[in-house]
């Protein structure tokens, strides 16, 4: 039996990176998948057509998770096309990096927008029919830096910090209806959101991790199968860093 037959999972920003390979191991372990991201590209369609070579049933979505209204539309057409959704990952982010003194307000309201309040809208879209089903598994992708902060990267930061208070809230709120909520926080994990980093400042990183070598994508989704499954049935409310040692 694998892990999440019989589930529906729903992923935001999942053409590439981290998302992308969230999609796949929780095909692989048998979820049906709605995925998302602001335009349905190559790179969404060849997911797809992965997806379903698969055997899994499976949709590419086009849309930005930082409207709220956008979000609403979304979950009703999903709820439409699988009937339900067990798992919802809110995977899709940005950055915009700057040392405070040069970072424009525009950069520090498209980052909270689409990092912090994207988490506010899907989730309340999707509650409605989780608190009905007395199930789900809600999965916010947060940072290392969310956690312990970074120059040059205070909205950034301040929008993953935030989404790990919006976390632990609706695992509060939910937890007496089976609705389970967790965050991950990962590390230096190689996509194409890290591969603009010059190579001494890689280096620099890499040296500082105990397991001294950047994450995969892979290594982040192994965690977000184990978050969407039973096999974490008494976890919520927590954050798992996914940073291979860094942040210890
Ligand atoms: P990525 O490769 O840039 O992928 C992010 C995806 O989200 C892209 O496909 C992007 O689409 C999509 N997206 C952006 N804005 C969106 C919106 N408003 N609505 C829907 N989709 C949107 O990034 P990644 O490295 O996989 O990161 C995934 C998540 O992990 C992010 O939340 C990120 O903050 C977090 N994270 C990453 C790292 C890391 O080291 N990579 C570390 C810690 C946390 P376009 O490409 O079309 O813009």
């Amino acid at each position: 039996m694998k892990l999440l037959e019989n589930k529906t999972a729903l992923v935001t920003g999942a053409a590439r990176g981290i998302g992308r390979s969230i999609v796949l191991a929780y095909a692989a372990q048998g979820a049906d998948i709605a995925f998302t991201d602001l335009k349905v590209d190559d790179d969404a369609e060849s997911l797809l057509e992965e997806l379903k070579a698969m055997g899994v049933k499976a949709k590419a979505y086009a849309s930005d998770a930082s409207s709220f209204e956008g979000s609403e539309k979304l979950v009703e057409e999903v709820l439409n096309d699988f009937g339900k959704v067990d798992i919802l990952v809110n995977n899709a982010g940005i950055t915009r990096d700057q040392l405070l003194m040069r970072m424009s307000e525009q950069d520090w309201d498209l980052v909270i927008k689409v990092n912090l309040k994207s988490v506010f809208n899907m989730t309340k879209a999707i509650q409605r029919s989780m608190l009905r089903q007395r199930s789900g598994s809600i999965i916010n992708m947060s940072s290392v830096v969310g956690v312990s902060g970074n120059a040059g990267q205070s909205n950034y930061s301040a929008s993953k910090a935030g989404l790990i208070g919006f976390t632990k809230s609706i695992a509060q709120e939910l937890g007496s209806r089976s609705i389970r909520c967790n965050a991950i926080a990962p590390g230096f994990i190689e996509t194409a959101m890290t591969s603009k980093l010059a190579e001494d400042v890689r280096e620099e990183w890499i040296k500082n991790i105990p397991l001294r070598r950047a994450g995969k994508p892979e290594d982040v989704a192994n965690v977000a199968v184990f978050l969407a499954s039973d096999l974490s049935s008494y976890v919520t409310g927590q954050v798992i860093q996914v940073c291979g040692g860094m942040n210890t």
